[in-house]
């Protein structure tokens, strides 16, 4: 089967791996130029949860991103702004860990690398300049001519060719923005990460590491337009006095920051070729971090329907599924942000005898817990 890929960010690109580990013919198609990893930790970072390193593991991509931008983390804690907390384990599931920190960048590079080692035909600095669905043909910005069976449509939240199929959103800004930093510590944290809920938003730890940390603060737009005016010794001042209590010292290195974005595409597929994945189907809140494992579960589900059922058969089954999975993960995303931010009583209430029950009752916690790391 003739597979073009638009778009190879790290969803885009695992696609193309699999499609392609699996002798299809693949093309990618990225607007931007090829990756590097390389000095510090780069901003964005994802939390991948052990399902996925394991997929990626047998992928052959897990070896090929950089060591030393890779950690994996045993320990997940999450707080609320009334003290109640729950601490979850690598033991209470008997995985080898939850998950690990992965730089974008480091993971995308590996990717590439493989995309090469696997011939596979990549178009960077590139763009399709117009879509004949009919014909399922695409014409490039540099004026190359591709036809395909599946147009796979990975060019995250703004996507070019759920436009040009005429996929609409579903959507809204949660007005907020996260900020992140990475930090270097004086003394080494646990390869645990945690997250601490206040009225304001989240603020949140990962580990990385070789004595470094990213720093996370959520909070509103407005708060951050008049925190990110002011000079910048200031808004370490500020981070410093927020993480200290929880990490010691330490000396902020760099920042940079998000706005937070909710949306869904209405459909995950047309024409019985063209199809939805990653960002361009699904953008989430990333305060338990899992857009990016979203993404690689479409790619693992995509790859499953197409092996055992026909293109257009395969398209249906793909959507039915992912579209229930994806959604429910929105919605309990939504449900924290209102719970846990609240000043209202009631939600703040439930959430209290939740982390309580959670913690309490092991049976739920383990259920959550192999949820959250992709093992159900
Ligand atoms: C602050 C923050 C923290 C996050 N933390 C986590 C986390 O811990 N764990 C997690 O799982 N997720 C996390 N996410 C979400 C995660 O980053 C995204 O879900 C993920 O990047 C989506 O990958 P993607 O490949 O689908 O899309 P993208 O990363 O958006 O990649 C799309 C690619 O398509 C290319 N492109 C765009 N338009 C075109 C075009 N017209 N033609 C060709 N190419 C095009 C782009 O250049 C890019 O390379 C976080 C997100 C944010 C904002």
């Amino acid at each position: 089967m003739k597979v073009v890929v638009i778009g190879g960010g790290m969803v885009g690109a695992a696609a193309a791996v699999a499609f392609a580990q699996l002798g299809h013919q693949v093309t990618v198609v990225e607007a931007g130029a090829r990756i590097v990893s390389e000095g510090e930790w780069d901003l964005r970072i994802s939390s991948i949860h052990q399902q996925n390193v394991e997929w990626l593991q047998q992928q052959g991509t897990w070896p090929l991103i950089r060591a030393e931008r890779r950690y994996p983390y045993t320990g997940l804690s999450v707080q609320s702004q009334d003290g109640q907390r729950v601490d979850f384990s690598h033991e209470d599931v008997a995985a080898p860990a939850l998950g690990a920190m992965v730089e974008n960048k480091a993971l995308q590079a590996a990717l590439w690398q493989q995309l090469d080692a696997l011939g596979v035909e990549l178009y960077e600095r590139t763009r399709v300049a117009q879509y004949q669905f009919d014909e399922r043909r695409v014409t490039l910005s540099n004026g190359v001519e591709l036809s395909y069976d599946l147009l796979i449509g990975a060019d995250g939240g703004n996507s070019q060719v759920a436009r040009a199929a005429g996929i609409g959103y579903r959507g809204w800004d949660y007005d907020m923005r996260c900020l992140l930093a990475i930090a270097e510590v004086e003394v080494d944290v646990p390869p645990a990460t945690w997250e601490i809920f206040r009225p304001q938003g989240p603020y949140a730890l990962l580990p990385l590491g070789g004595q470094r940390v990213c720093l996370i603060d959520y909070r509103a737009e407005s708060t951050w337009q008049e925190l990110l005016a002011q000079p910048t010794d200031t808004l370490y001042d500020m981070l410093q006095t927020l993480f200290e209590p929880h990490i010691g010292a330490h000396r902020v290195l760099s920042h940079g920051s998000f706005p937070l974005r909710r949306q869904r595409a209405l459909h995950y597929h047309r024409n019985q070729s063209v199809v939805l994945i990653g960002d361009a189907a699904h953008s989430i809140h990333p305060l338990a971090g899992q857009g990016v494992n979203l993404g690689f579960a479409d790619v693992q589900e995509l790859v499953e329907q197409i092996a055992r059922l026909s293109l257009a058969e395969a398209l249906v089954a793909y959507e039915r599924r992912r579209v229930g999975a994806n959604q429910q993960m929105m919605r309990a995303m939504d449900m924290i942000h209102v719970g846990f931010c609240s000043k209202h009583f009631l939600p703040r209430g439930a959430i209290a005898l939740g982390l309580t029950g959670v913690q309490r009752i092991a049976p739920l916690k383990r259920a959550l817990l192999l949820r959250a790391i992709g093992y159900c």
